[in-house]
This record gives C-alpha cells, structure tokens and sequence, in this order.
C-alpha cells in the first residue's frame, strides 16, 4: 500500500492559467487523481480528462454600497466536467477565494457526485468577498449581480449551483429570482438549497451534517471504535460541524475539542453541543464559550480524541499537523481538507480517513432530492428524504470500502476508483466530438 502512494509521479500541471504547489487545492486535487490511474485498465487513455476543467468563467461583480461607492468583487463559476449530467455544486463567498481553489472544488464535486452516483458533473462558483462587511441590500446586489453575470451557463439543465461557505437559502432564493427574471420563467430548479416555500426540501439544511454522521457512524462501526463515550474534536461549527456534531452528541459520543476563526475551546469531559450551538448562533462563534477552557489555536491537533472532523475549509490537515494528530478516524466534512503529504503520514500511521467526497455528500444528495422534487412538483416528506438519504450514502461507502480493500489502498483512492471509473465509462461512451 504505502508502495503504491510513494510511486504517485509528482503534481504537474500544463494549463497555463494557474501555478498549483504540492499542497495547493488544485495541487492536492491532482496528486489524488493521479492515484487513480493504476486502477482504471482500458479507461485510463481518459484520464488527462478529469486534470483539465471544461469550463471557467470568470466575471466582473461591480454594485453599488449603501454609501454610494462603486466596488467591484470577481467571481467565478468552474464547470469541471458534464459527462454524467449537468453541472452541480454550491457557491461561496470568501475573501480568500481564487480561481484556483473554484477549480478544486468544482473537480471535487465531479467527483463526490459519481462516487455516490448522482446523474450530475460537477461544478462549483465562489466570490472573493467578505459577506460579514457587506449590508443584506449589499448581499443582495453582489448575488443578483453574480448571478446575471453567470446566467448564460446556469440552467436546470445545465449547471445548478447550491449553498457552501458563507452561502444560505436566502441567497438561493436571489439566485432563483433573477435567473427567473432574466428569463422570463419561474425556474425552481436552477438552484437547491432553497427554502422550503419556494420549492426547497426539508431536510437540506442539516443533510451535509447528518451525512457526516451516518458515514462517520458506519466507519467507527467497521473499526470497532465504540460510539459512546467516543472523543471527538470539530474544526469549523457552521452549518456542517454544529449539525454532525449534535447528531455525535446525541448518540453518545463527546465533544471535547472545537475550533473556528473566533477562538479554540476544550473540554476533557465533553462540551455541551446544543449550548454550544446556541452560543455561535448568539455570538458568530465558538470563542469564549463558558462550557470549556480556551486553548491556543494549535493545541487543537493536539487533543486527546478518538475522531477528527475538520468542517472548515482546504489545507488543514497539513504535514506536521497529520504527524501529531491523536485520532484514530478522520471524517473530511470540509472539502479537500488534508494534503496529499498529510494524507500519506495518516496512512502510513494508521489512521483512516474517510475522504470528503463521500462523508459530506449528503448536501448534495438531498440537493439532487430538491431538483427531483422541484421537476415532480410532488414533495416528499422529511422522513422519506432522510431514508433516502441514508441508504444511498451507506451503499455508496460499503461500495467505496470494498475497492479500497480488494486493492490494498486507502479510502480517498478507493473512491476515486469507484468515481472516476463511472465517469470515464461516461466519457468513452459518449465519444469525442466531433
Ligand atoms: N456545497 C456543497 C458541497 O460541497 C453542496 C453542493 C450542492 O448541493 O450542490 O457538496
């Protein structure tokens, strides 16, 4: 196994618009599909397919601030491939975004979306903004903006974008009405992650962090790590880490440690998770929570735990972090969370990483319930949807599980198999054009 990983040739990149570094997100993102290749037989004259984007575009979003100044913002959308289906993943809004790190997580989606069988491609849209600076007319204006800017390539049909990072269904619900404006439609189904009165689902909002939760569970089940009275430290507790986090809680396992941009929190004997919620809904984060002692930011690798779910963003999982981590499981909540020198040392130290392309797909699984839902015009109950959820979820790991096993390689790499295999069967089937 470890000869196999140590035999991945070295990142290379010919697309002459962005530089990626070993540990960059699309560095990281080809390190792992170069992995894959060993794996695909016949498929792998295709692969050169999932190193190059098939779309990016990239748009000018000027408005006008409550005050009367003009700002401009960029903003992209990356359709990373259309094989399988349309286009599909979430919008961010971050002020760190770039067009590099859109790609990486427009190819992700690519292939979280086969690896649990979706009929979807895979995309992913993000602006370079502080939403936290801006007014709710302001947010208003940079999505309507954005929106417009990316109408010509957005469609129910074509690419159907959804919430992430610092996005919400009321920005779903701007997205939805000036796609239907522009075109003169009531078109539902051009984004999910809508609230429920304009044909959004129940169950969405907390499906990214039950999916964490099933998969996660289904994992320490299969390395008999015992759930109750299981440690577990959460970095990130937005909408994904706070929703996984209850569900751990209530099933008997403790919250000892959590970390976000306000502050680091520990607590040996286990955090109150719905306090805790409370807490960041009232004050925006987790710090200076009085249920635990404030720790140094990098004391979280640290911590004594049984289970590591980073729910934030990309490149946490660095190097020196994955040599000190304590866990025995990591569950990827965030996307592309741990770099490819980090993911060797969890290996090569036993530690098993159930990657993000399947334990945070159950977003965009009950997003692919939403468009269903919204095609129909028949809603399903929430019971029905979580059902559905969880069965597809816990096949797609038992499918990922079995490769990973059959060719004595670790759980990213057995998805990517699982992945890639269906969507370069799609790209061979479909044949070139012209
Ligand atoms: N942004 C989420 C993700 O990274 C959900 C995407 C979607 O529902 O389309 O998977």
């Amino acid at each position: 196994m470890a000869d196999i990983i140590r035999a991945a040739p070295p990142v290379m990149n010919n697309l002459s618009y962005v530089q990626p570094t070993a540990s960059s997100p699309w560095g990281t993102y080809l390190a792992q599909v170069d992995r894959v290749g060993p794996y695909m037989g016949s498929l792998a004259r295709w692969v050169e397919t999932l190193r190059r984007p098939k779309r990016a575009l990239i748009v000018d979003v000027p408005i006008e601030l409550d005050n009367g100044e003009i700002v401009h913002f960029e903003g992209y959308r990356v359709q990373h491939n259309l094989s399988r289906g349309p286009g599909k993943g979430g919008v961010r809004y971050h002020p760190a975004v770039t067009l590099e790190e859109v790609m990486a997580l427009s190819a992700w989606m690519t292939v979280k979306n086969a690896a649990v069988n979706l009929p979807y491609g895979g995309a992913k849209g993000g602006i370079r903004v502080d939403p936290a600076k801006l007014s709710l007319k302001e947010l208003e204006r940079v999505t309507r903006r954005y929106t417009s800017e990316i109408g010509g390539i957005i469609g129910p049909q074509q690419d159907i974008p959804a919430p992430d990072v610092n996005t919400n269904a009321q920005v779903m619900a701007w997205m939805m009405d000036t796609y239907s404006m522009n075109t003169g439609t009531t078109a539902t189904g051009v984004v999910t992650g809508k609230p429920i009165h304009l044909g959004g689902s129940l169950g969405r909002v907390k499906a990214t962090g039950r999916g964490v939760f099933v998969t996660g569970a289904e994992a320490m089940r299969r390395l008999n790590i015992p759930m109750a009275g299981a440690r577990i430290a959460v970095q990130g507790y937005g909408n994904v880490g706070s929703n996984a986090a209850l569900l751990f809680a209530v099933a008997g396992a403790k919250i000892v440690a959590v970390q976000d941009h306000t502050g680091t929190v520990y607590n040996a004997a286990g955090l109150d998770a719905p306090r805790l919620a409370a807490h960041v809904v009232h004050t925006g984060g987790v710090g200076g929570f009085s249920g635990g002692e404030g720790i140094p930011p990098e004391s979280f690798w640290d911590a004594e735990t049984d289970v590591l779910i980073p729910a934030a963003l990309e490149g946490q999982i660095t190097a020196p972090r994955a040599e000190r981590l304590r866990a025995r499981l990591v569950l990827e909540a965030a996307n592309g969370p741990t770099v490819p020198e980090a993911d060797d040392i969890l290996a090569a130290r036993g530690i098993t990483v159930l990657p993000d392309v399947i334990c945070n797909a159950g977003g965009v699984i009950v997003s692919y319930f939403e468009w269903v839902q919204d095609f129909s015009s028949y809603f399903w109950t929430e019971e029905e949807i979580n059902q559905r959820l969880d069965k597809i979820i816990v096949d797609a790991l038992a499918h990922i599980w079995h490769t990973a096993q059959q060719h004595g390689i670790p759980l990213r790499t057995g998805a990517f198999t699982v992945a890639c295999g269906r969507i370069l069967m799609a790209r061979q089937e479909r044949g070139l054009y012209p």
